[in-house]
């Protein structure tokens, strides 16, 4: 199956299967952690929490497996191929095992959550398996395996946010970090696993959450990136208002809540709670007390959804110059009918409304998307709307995906999977040929003008090169030269571009975000 991404941060290509180090928190206990991860950012900020708690217990960090007594596999499961990924990867394990019985071999993440035990009986070389909401329980699970025996915790959490978990980010360059606002998903797309491997939608303390973001300013860091699949709900009560759930009204998880909606005929929005009272702190809300740490702090976020992102959030980014002015909005599909029974919740015209109403408010503001192609029944002219609304936007990146049917979804148990490889394909190209296009068209349109970069490292061909990102989120490659240095703001003057990078000329260094 192919997938194409033209690379931003939150799902990094070139990060998959990278390995995590940190420095041991307490006093060794003599055993070495690997843990590697595949996926999203969360699942890379994910790691970091696993990480931070086994290294409260005194494990140490390693990036190689071969010298690790616990591996650790943070899983992906939002397509076939991701899934495949890992189980290859797990092979590459079984070596080790034998060198060295006592290896406790673990899978996290989205795949645990989704196979459970059946994980333990498909793969005999796993010891552990452990859903995204049982990470604290980790020490005990490692016990349980040093005493013999398999150990599995899926259960997932109405409240589990790891909020008083700080997670300690060694092996980051120590200038962009992801801050996760909150975790699972109530949206239910027909073709999604998420809310079944995350669980329900939660959002975590804003003051902890400005506390992380202050700390690591403080810490010489320089941008932020919120995360949440769906940012724009983003939701925090009062602690006089929480909601207080008793056993009865509270939903049961995973899969099992799909089949008891649709058993009982009511409509899928049952399970959106996006009403909004006085006194909660929105994620416009939210957005504005983490700029406020600093002009010197860029603040990024994603993901936002079409149906929930409000003008008020919109506002609050034009209004602070250091919230990048870059939204990651979604599409799917660009027609009504497909995105009905995607079950996104908006339609076409919604979809370029918001778009109209971004352009409105905030002049400049690079908007990038994901596209699925081959959904179910999808017909020729369905995809042609796709490829007209890519015209009408001109999205300046996309991540672009064949539909992979996953089961226990709305979609599997609905719609029959009837579009063939070959056509999804050739339909994906179509979209990835118009995208390149876009995004050259976009970057062409930037030679000439001056752009405030954050400077992140060395570009990836060369040390004679810095490279950085612009406030939206372009890659922007430079020569090195006096007077500024990665984590400094610098405006470079924009010379030439390719399909995915500016190039050109550093004026003049800076102190502030824009
Ligand atoms: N919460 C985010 C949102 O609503 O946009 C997306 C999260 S999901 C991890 C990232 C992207 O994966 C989705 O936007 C979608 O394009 C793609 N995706 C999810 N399920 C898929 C599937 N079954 N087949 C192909 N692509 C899929
Ligand atoms: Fe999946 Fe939709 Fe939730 Fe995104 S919003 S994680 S696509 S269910």
């Amino acid at each position: 199956m192919m997938d194409l991404v033209i690379p931003d941060k939150v799902h990094d290509e070139s990060r998959q299967g990278e390995a995590l180090l940190l420095e041991p928190k307490t006093e060794s206990n003599g055993r070495k952690l690997y843990i590697e991860s595949y996926g999203c950012a969360m699942n890379f900020s994910d790691s970091e929490i696993v990480a931070s708690i086994l290294a409260e217990k005194g494990f140490e960090t390693t990036a190689d497996y071969n010298v690790a007594d616990v591996i650790f596999i943070n899983t992906c499961s939002i397509r076939e191929n991701a899934e495949q990924r890992v189980r290859n990867r797990l092979r590459d394990f079984t070596i080790a095992k034998v060198k060295n019985p006592g290896l406790v071999v673990g899978v996290l993440g989205c795949m645990a959550e989704r196979l459970k035990s059946k994980f333990l009986e498909e793969e005999k070389l796993v010891d552990v398996v452990v859903g995204p909401d049982a990470y604290r329980d980790l020490p005990n699970l490692i016990e349980q395996v040093d005493g013999g025996q398999k150990a599995v915790n899926v259960l997932l959490s109405r409240e589990e946010t790891y909020a008083d978990i700080s997670p300690v980010r060694l092996n980051s360059n120590g200038i962009n970090a992801f801050v996760s606002i909150m975790r699972g998903c109530d949206n239910m797309c027909s073709f999604c696993v998420v809310p079944f491997t995350r669980g329900r939608e939660r959002s975590r303390d804003p003051q902890s959450i400005v506390a992380e973001c202050a700390g690591l300013f403080d810490s010489g860091y320089r941008e932020v990136t919120l995360l949440g699949q769906n940012v724009d709900s983003y939701k925090w009560k009062p602690e006089n208002k929480q909601e207080q759930k008793t056993e009865t009204e509270k939903p049961v998880l995973g899969m099992d809540l799909l089949d008891k909606v649709l058993a009982s005929g009511e409509d899928l929005s049952v399970m959106y709670n996006h009403t909004v009272e006085e006194g909660d702190v929105t994620f416009a809300n939210l957005l504005e007390m983490v700029a406020l740490i600093s002009p010197e702090l860029r603040v990024r976020f994603s993901t936002s959804h079409p149906k929930d992102i409000t003008d008020d959030v919109l506002y609050t980014i034009a209004k602070y110059d250091n919230i990048c002015n870059y939204i990651h909005l979604p599409i799917q599909s660009g027609n009504s009918r497909v995105l009905k029974l995607m079950n996104r919740t908006y339609n076409r015209e919604w979809y370029m409304d918001r778009v109209a109403a971004i352009n409105r408010i905030i002049p400049n503001c690079a908007i990038s998307t994901d596209i699925i192609t081959g959904f179910c029944s999808e017909t020729e002219e369905e995809h042609q709307d796709t490829l007209s609304i890519m015209d009408h936007v001109q999205f300046y990146f996309a991540y672009m995906f064949m539909y992979s049917e996953r089961p226990g979804t709305l979609a599997a148990k609905r719609y029959a999977d009837d579009i063939p490889d070959a056509i999804k394909k050739r339909r994906l190209q179509e979209v990835v040929a118009k995208q390149q296009e876009h995004s050259h068209e976009r970057l062409k349109k930037l030679v000439g003008t001056t752009q405030r970069v954050l400077i992140e490292g060395f570009s990836k061909k060369s040390n004679k090169d810095y490279s950085g990102r612009s406030d939206q989120n372009t890659v922007v490659v430079f020569p090195v030269g006096e007077g500024y240095k990665p984590g400094e703001y610098v405006d470079v003057l924009i010379e030439r571009c390719t399909t995915a990078t500016l190039i050109g000329m550093a004026h003049s260094p800076q102190t502030s975000a824009n």
